[in-house]
């Protein structure tokens, strides 16, 4: 039998409603676990432990008394820590927000509230979410639950690895570039990168404001499916969100997949895959032809510009959103002569070096002469890249590459080279200067056991394609 932190959402609710468990016990037996685990791991910032106690009894002694509850009534969650928790510390992962205690709740985090969900933590983080290990956090390096000594992805590693292990039954993360797609590839879970403006960005950090996607990082393809039901939909202080209805996420997934059809791009599978990567995705593809899909090669020509465009965009966009860290309204603040020397001072000592490298090189990409060169360029690209997707789309309905071309790696073995490192995102950033939604799913394990996903990619606003795909294989 399962212990309880070991369930999915599903089977917890399952349980909570036939009397079998209680908030309380689902609770405490995560919240044990996190006290077992964290020592080695590092995935929380911050654990909210007695207000998550305290709410469980609460939602105990309701459903006791017959009240009508959420529809996540007990579920204990995680969420990275860049978004905004109202009374509770809110650090993006960098020591220039170390202290800084939000007077709001980020959207996402009133719409999980509002199911009777229970907030147990926040999760590390590389700062801002620059990054793809979880080597870039002021507060420490999270570590890979299938293997201490490896790297759990990045930027949401701790939301990935938490779930991984039991800290809570899942976890929301943030995805500019493929951060909720890559840590949920090295920990073995499902996670999420929805539709551009699916869910409602406010409360969250920016780091590049027209990328930033929100969404759930779970055990399997149901909860993940259930999670988004709950926290999608137009938001009136997001202008960016989009009112388009929200449906039932978990209804239409078991539907079969006979006779649709999948893109393999052409252009991913050539450069730098792993062997054991490539394998796991051949027979995934077979797998997909059992279940009577049909498979086609897909050109997406402008896919070698896609990293660099990606990347010159991201940065501006961050060098402008970070400008707002200067101590005076968030954070600490150092030290210094007069205004300007306190402001420089603050944001000299307190950003790391990977903050400061986005910062010094975004601003240059934005600077009046280059724009047009760097900044101006890449949005053409983007143009391009854009119109490469939606024409995929007018012959397959769905595209499958690999979430990452390589294993999980180990510590310190790309963070020497920074450039090394942003091309490991050659798969996951393309998508969210498009748009387009795409699901991380594990699809097999290498020989020494670590895990392996697959990356299904949709059209704008395909969501419940992408989960009848998954959970079709899931099933199989
Ligand atoms: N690794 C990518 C980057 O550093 C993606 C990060 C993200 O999605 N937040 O930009």
């Amino acid at each position: 039998m399962k212990r309880p932190f070991e369930l999915t959402v599903k089977e917890a609710l399952e349980l909570m409603e036939k009397g079998e468990l209680t908030a309380k016990e689902l609770v405490t037996s995560c919240l044990n676990r996190v006290r077992d685990m964290e020592p080695e791991i590092n995935a929380f910032i911050t654990i909210c432990e007695d207000s998550a106690l305290r709410k469980a009894s609460q939602i105990d002694e309701a459903r006791k008394k017959g009240e009508i509850l959420g529809r996540l009534a007990g579920i204990p969650y995680t969420v990275k820590d860049v978004y905004n928790t109202e009374g509770i510390q809110t650090t993006a992962g960098s020591k220039i927000l170390e202290g800084y205690i939000s007077p709001y709740n980020a959207t996402i985090i009133e719409k999980l509230d509002g199911q009777d969900a229970i907030l147990i933590g926040k999760t590390n983080c590389d700062a801002f979410g620059f990054g793809s290990s979880t080597e870039n956090s002021a507060y420490g390096v999270t570590r890979n639950p299938h293997d201490t000594e490896r790297v759990p992805g990045g930027s949401s590693g701790g939301s990935g690895a938490a779930v991984s292990y039991g800290g809570g039954l899942f976890s929301i993360g943030e995805d500019t570039g493929g951060s909720i797609r890559c840590p949920a590839s090295f920990c073995g879970i499902v996670g999420l990168k929805p539709t551009y403006g699916r869910v409602s960005r406010f409360g969250a950090i920016a780091y590049a404001s027209s990328y930033d996607s929100v969404g759930p990082m779970t055990k399997d393809v149901y909860d993940n499916a259930l999670i988004l039901s709950v926290i999608a939909g137009k938001d009136s202080k997001d202008a960016t969100s989009s009112p388009l209805p929200v449906p039932d996420y978990t209804l239409e997934m078991e539907n079969t997949l006979k006779g649709k059809r999948i893109g393999i791009v052409k252009e991913y599978m050539n450069q730098g895959v792993d062997t054991q990567v490539k394998q796991a995705i051949d027979q995934a593809i077979e797998k997909f032809k059992g279940l009577g899909c049909e498979i086609a090669e897909v050109s997406l020509p402008y896919t070698e510009y896609a990293i660099a465009a990606y990347y010159l965009i991201g940065i501006s966009e961050a060098s402008s959103n970070l400008a707002r860290m200067d101590g005076i309204r968030f954070g600490p603040i150092s030290e210094g002569s007069d205004w300007q020397e306190r402001y420089m001072n603050t944001r000299g000592e307190n950003f790391g070096a990977e903050e400061k490298r986005r910062i010094i090189l975004g601003t240059y990409a934005l600077s009046e002469g280059y724009a047009d060169k760097y900044y101006h360029k890449a949005q053409q690209v983007r143009a391009l890249l854009k119109a490469d997707m939606v024409k995929a789309f007018e012959n397959v309905d769905i595209l499958l590459t690999p979430t990452m071309p390589i294993l999980p790696f180990k510590f310190g073995e790309n963070s020497s080279d920074p450039l090394k490192m942003w091309l490991l995102d050659a798969f996951t950033v393309t998508i969210n200067p498009v748009g387009v939604p795409a699901l991380s799913v594990p699809c097999g394990k290498s020989e020494s056991g670590l895990p392996i996903g697959m990356q299904l990619i949709g059209n704008h606003f395909s969501e419940e394609l992408l989960y009848q795909f998954a959970r079709n294989f899931e099933k199989a």
